[in-house]
């Protein structure tokens, strides 16, 4: 059985790899831990392993988490899981990053709970491949919805997220993440703090990163399966 500390140290060698692989400077692509349904103790096992961003999918969970381990104050938090209107104070409050901005009411609310000394930095998640079962806007509506976005002055807008269709084939998946590249590129001519592609999970984080991802979301290669 390995531990989560060696599991995080494969995984960081496998995204340094991977981005070396595809030309990529060295250290481009972050890795996003994500920690839900795992107790606090899995975060602190990979906090002192080095590990300082966390992903959480549910408010109630993440905030007691969030609450619970407040003593480490460098763990930087992202939320990436679907928001519900009345529960967009507790994630204002304490989270740093929403990655799955996707309807305008919800960021407008996020917006008011949020202040300019401690702005909300958001992603805006895009639903590439136009799939039924996924959260998302369209590609088409992106710039349009981005300029919706920046106009919140206490959200800071950073970037894209994506989840592509389950079982595609290989080469169907490198195109929707190519296609997240070119959308992002663009993004980033008209928002200077656009930074962010977050894209790839354990099973197709290489396939990412060769695309262009800046971010990987990783959970169960690190903390193991999920009940
Ligand atoms: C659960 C989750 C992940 C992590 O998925 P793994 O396959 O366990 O790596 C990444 N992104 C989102 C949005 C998730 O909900």
């Amino acid at each position: 059985m390995e531990t989560i500390a060696e599991r995080l140290k494969s995984i960081q060698i496998t995204v340094e790899q991977s981005t070396l692989d595809a030309h990529r400077p060295s250290n481009s692509v972050k890795l996003l831990a994500v920690s839900k349904t795992k107790p606090v103790s899995d975060i602190v096992q990979a906090y002192e392993a080095g590990q300082r961003l966390f992903g959480e999918n549910y408010v109630q969970e993440g905030v007691e988490k969030i609450q619970g381990l407040h003593t480490l104050d460098d763990i930087v938090w992202h939320f990436i899981g679907p928001i519900q209107s009345n529960k967009t104070r507790l994630v204002a409050e304490h989270f740093d990053w929403v990655q799955t901005i996707d309807r305008l009411k919800i960021a407008q609310r996020l917006n008011d709970q949020s202040s300019p000394d401690k702005k909300l930095n958001v992603c805006i998640q895009v639903n590439i491949d136009n799939d039924a079962n996924k959260a998302g806007i369209s590609a088409e509506d992106l710039s349009d919805f981005a300029k919706a976005i920046s106009e919140l002055p206490n959200l800071t807008l950073r970037g894209l997220m994506t989840i592509p269709k389950a079982n595609q084939h290989q080469e169907q998946q490198s195109a929707s993440f190519a296609r997240m590249t070119a959308l992002f590129k663009d993004l980033k001519k008209h928002y200077p703090a656009v930074d962010t592609l977050s894209m790839g999970m354990s099973g197709d984080m290489q396939n990412a990163i060769n695309n262009g991802s800046t971010m990987v979301r990783v959970g169960t290669a690190i903390f193991g399966e999920r009940n």
